[in-house]
Order: structure tokens, then C-alpha cells, then sequence
């Protein structure tokens, strides 16, 4: 077994866990996916070069770091580096020529942005080795990792995914089926997992199905992946969505199903459409682009005010700008152009010039907005500092006036499944009113999607599919432990073991 490890990115670059919460938050004006996932079984298809190019495709879900390990069922080789998909493969690849390949992209939210954390995580065990990528975040992780430290398991990461290889590794269960399953009854949480072995590929999605995995078709093999773009990068022909609970295991055999005996609650991630999905990605039947021009559309009926131009917050704003447009007839323009070159965690030296960042992300198009009224589109607001500062922008280049909608309600309460969110305090809707943050980031007006209008648009119109938890914080696991294990996240709040979290803070005027 040969595991190599290279750093494709310097230590300035990567966000220091440890740094002060308002560096990182400056950093990260929005919520963050985890990870992206993918994985190839295939006698014919190059799997290492494959990997990569399902892991490019999934670049949006993780910037920090990236790695693939492939096997050819007996050696393992293994490349992670920190950084994009371009800087953490540098100089090389996997180099062994295998059947079958797991990649991973990641931004951190547990455990924090370092080397130890990246993904793959590679285990030998009694029944040869194990591989695994994780999209997710467990809500049970530090309890088990406990259990598991005092049984004389050895940690080398902070990442509550090395909870699980840990579990499957130690487990006496006969079959590496059997070991994967029982240890999975033990956590709970959300999880999404490819998992490689000697003998197959195995991809697992959490009874909740909080975040996407899907199976994909190649001429003689099979792919596992995150979301469907990931199937188009590689040419394979969608076969379905991994079902909640169930362990999908590609070998010599084919492909089988297995099911974890745990029963839950299907609450898949609806911020899946709204922000962290690529827009050409269909996520358990439903089109992500399409579910963001329903936003739109409905957002024109909740929210009919006059105006000149419609204008998307790029890129995730784009399709529920069409669809207002659509539904309202004011016509949408580009009025904010894109930097495409700004990346992922652009830390900048100074507070000055950390202010500096939406400006240099996104440019206004004054033809488009001088002497306009404007109705400016975006998928969320998190704290509030980036919508003020695109405000200004459309002010200063001439707008009369600038209505903000959002495809999305207002988010009171933290993720605890695998996002990365502002701390609650820091949520600019859990301490103020609409009419407070209308005022704060200084619009002429503020309309949020509502929750019904927001179910209607991705399909799920009585609320039995999706979580909204972060709508209004009623999780649909016991989430006790993460806020005893950060109850500083939670503003010193902590809440007696149960699915409810604290009772809402009182709104309070501008800080
Ligand atoms: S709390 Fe919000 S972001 Fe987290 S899984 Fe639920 S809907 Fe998605």
C-alpha cells in the first residue's frame, strides 16, 4: 500500500482553524458546502483521469482540497493536496492503473482546513483496506469518537468522517458489507459516502437523505457521484438516485442494494436547489435550474412591485431571475458582472481590504442600471454585509431605485448537517426583523421567499421531503450534542436533549 501525500497550496492560503471567527467569517460572506464525492468502477475506462474529471465537475462544492485513491484490488495509491483540483493535483496523479477510483473536494466545516483532513482517508484492516470520502457532517461524531479513543482506536484527523473508517475498521461483523452497515447504525447524522475496497465500490446515502448521491451508467461499469454533472463529465447515463438508507455495492458481480435497518425522516438538504447544487445538476427527480425559476416566479407573485429591470446576483441568482422576469414581465438585464478569477477563500490582509471583496467579485453594468428601478435577485442572506455592499454598488452606478427578493426564506438557525454557517448570532435574520434588515442593508425593499412558496418550487408542496430546518430550527435529528460540544457558537445557548433548538432570540435593533 503506498499512500503519498503533496500540499499543492501554501499554509497563507488556507484558513487557519484557529483563526479569529471574524477573519474566517470576512472570508466566507456565505454558506459553503462540504464536499463534493465521486466514484468509478470500469475495466475499460481510465478511472484515475474519469475521477478527476467527475471531481472537476464538482468543484463548487469544494475548494480547499481535493484527493483521489484508486485501486487494482490488491495496491492502493493514494494523492490529496490542499487547494482547487488544478493546484492540489500537482505535479501528479494517482500513478497505478486501476479498476476503480474514489475522489473527494472539500470545505471544511468540521475539523477545520488542514492537510490531515483531506480526503480520501485511506484504513488497513484484517479484511485488507478500506478507502473513504465523506459528504456530510454527523451529529453524534464526538460521542463516538470518544467510545472509540477509550477502545484504543488512533485518530489522525479532527474530521468525524475518520469516525466512521474507524468503525467499519474495528467492527467483527463477517463481510465488509456487514461491517459497513452495522457501523453506520451506530451514527447518525447526515452522510453520503463512496466507498472503496478490494472488492467493489460502495456508495451509501443516510436514511434522512439529506445530501444527494446518485448512480450512473458506463458501458461496462458504474459511477457514483454528488450530482448528475459530475455523470455528464464522464459520460454516464443516470441510472437513479441512491435511496435514503440504502448501500449500493459495485464488484465483478454487478451491482447490488443493500438496506440499513435504521428508518428516518426524509429530510434532503432543499438548500441543495437553492445554493449548492450546480444548476444543470436533477437531484432526486427534481432540476435544480428548474426549481430556481420556480423561486423566481413565485416571487414575482409574492412580491409585484414595479420596476425597470430585473437583475441576478451571479450565478446562483440567475435562474430565479429569469423566472421573475418571466412571471412579471419587467425584463431581467445583466446589471452585476462576475469576476470568474476571484476564487474560493480570498483572504485579504486587511480589513480595508477585505471591504474590497464584492467589489472585486462583482462589477455593475451601468447601461444597465442608470436612472433604473431594480429589483435585484439573490439565493440568500446570510449576515447581511454582502447584500448592503451590492446595495451600494447598484446605487453608485446609478439605480433609483433597488428592491431586493430572495430565493429563499430567512435563515434564523445554523446547519448542522454538513454546511458551513455563520454562527448563529452572526445570522443576520436570527437578530433582526425583515424591516430591520431591510433598513441595515438599504433597500427600498426586502421580500423573502416564503416556505410554502419555496416547497411548491422544488416539489415538495407539503413539506415531507426536505429539511428547512435552518428556516426555522427544528432539526430532524437530536442535535444536543453539537451545541453542547459549541455552545459559544450558539451565543452561550445550549438546549435539553431533544429535536428543537433554542427558543428564537429576541430581535433587537441595529448592533
Ligand atoms: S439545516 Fe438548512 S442547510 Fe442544513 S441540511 Fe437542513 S436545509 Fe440544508
Amino acid at each position: 500500500m503506498n499512500e503519498t501525500a503533496m500540499n499543492g497550496t501554501s499554509d497563507r492560503e488556507a484558513i487557519c482553524p484557529c483563526a479569529p471567527v471574524a477573519a474566517r467569517e470576512e472570508s466566507r460572506p456565505s454558506w459553503h458546502e462540504e464536499c463534493g464525492i465521486f466514484g468509478i468502477w470500469s475495466r475499460t475506462v481510465p478511472v484515475t483521469d474519469a475521477c478527476y474529471l467527475g471531481l472537476f465537475a464538482l468543484q463548487h462544492r469544494g475548494q480547499e482540497s481535493a484527493g483521489i485513491a484508486v485501486t487494482d484490488g490488491i495496491h492502493v495509491d493514494i494523492e490529496k493536496g490542499m487547494g482547487l483540483m488544478t493546484e492540489a493535483f500537482k505535479p501528479r496523479l494517482p500513478g497505478i492503473r486501476g479498476h476503480c477510483a474514489i475522489g473527494h473536494v472539500r470545505y471544511s466545516t468540521v475539523g477545520g482546513s488542514v492537510f490531515a483532513n483531506v480526503q480520501p482517508f485511506l484504513a488497513a484492516f484484517s479484511g485488507g483496506f478500506i478507502s473513504l470520502a465523506h459528504n456530510g457532517s454527523l451529529t453524534n461524531a464526538q460521542k463516538v469518537r470518544r467510545r472509540l479513543e477509550s477502545e484504543g482506536c488512533v485518530f489522525q484527523s479532527t474530521s468525524d468522517s475518520e469516525a466512521i473508517l474507524n468503525l467499519i475498521a474495528i467492527s467483527s461483523a463477517p463481510t465488509v458489507e456487514d461491517k459497513i452497515l452495522s457501523s453506520l447504525e451506530q451514527i447518525e447524522g447526515a452522510y453520503s459516502l463512496i466507498i472503496m475496497t478490494g472488492e467493489g465500490l460502495i456508495g451509501v446515502r443516510d436514511p434522512h437523505a439529506f445530501r444527494p448521491l446518485c448512480l450512473g451508467r458506463l458501458e461496462d461499469g458504474y459511477v457514483l457521484a454528488s450530482e448528475t454533472c459530475a455523470l455528464d463529465a464522464v459520460n454516464a447515463t443516470f441510472v437513479r438516485d441512491v435511496l435514503p438508507g440504502e448501500m449500493v455495492v459495485v464488484d465483478q458481480n454487478g451491482v447490488h442494494s443493500r438496506f440499513l435497518q435504521k428508518k428516518a425522516k426524509l429530510s434532503s438538504c432543499v438548500f441543495e436547489y437553492i445554493y449548492f447544487a450546480r444548476p444543470d445538476s436533477v437531484i432526486d427527480g427534481t432540476s435544480v435550474w428548474q426549481a430556481r425559476y420556480l423561486m423566481g416566479r413565485r416571487l414575482a407573485r409574492e412580491y409585484p412591485v414595479s420596476a425597470d429591470v430585473v437583475v441576478p446576483v451571479p450565478d446562483t441568482g440567475i435562474a430565479a431571475a429569469i423566472g421573475f422576469s418571466a412571471e412579471s414581465g419587467v425584463p431581467w438585464v445583466e446589471g452585476l458582472i462576475k469576476n470568474r478569477y476571484v476564487g474560493r477563500t480570498f483572504i485579504l490582509p486587511d480589513q480595508t481590504k477585505r471591504r474590497a471583496t464584492v467589489e472585486m467579485k462583482l462589477n455593475p453594468v451601468r447601461a444597465n442600471l442608470e436612472g433604473k428601478r431594480v429589483v435585484m435577485i439573490d439565493d440568500s442572506i446570510v449576515r447581511g454585509t454582502t447584500s448592503a455592499r451590492l446595495v451600494a454598488l447598484l446605487r453608485r452606478a446609478g439605480a433609483t431605485e433597488v428592491h431586493m427578493c430572495v430565493s429563499s426564506p430567512p435563515i434564523t438557525h445554523p446547519c448542522y448537517y454538513g454546511i458551513d454557517t455563520s454562527i448563529r448570532k452572526e445570522l443576520i435574520a436570527a437578530v433582526s426583523t425583515e424591516r430591520e434588515i431591510g433598513l441595515k442593508i438599504g433597500t427600498d425593499g426586502l421580500h423573502y421567499l416564503s416556505l410554502q412558496g419555496l416547497l411548491e418550487s422544488v416539489g415538495d408542496a407539503k413539506g415531507e421531503r426536505m429539511c428547512t430546518s435552518c428556516f426555522h430550527g427544528i432539526y430532524p435529528t437530536d442535535v444536543s450534542e453539537c451545541l453542547v460540544e459549541a455552545p459559544e457558537a450558539e451565543g452561550g445557548g445550549e438546549v435539553p436533549k431533544g429535536q428543537v433548538s433554542p427558543a428564537p432570540l429576541s430581535f433587537k435593533s441595529e448592533a
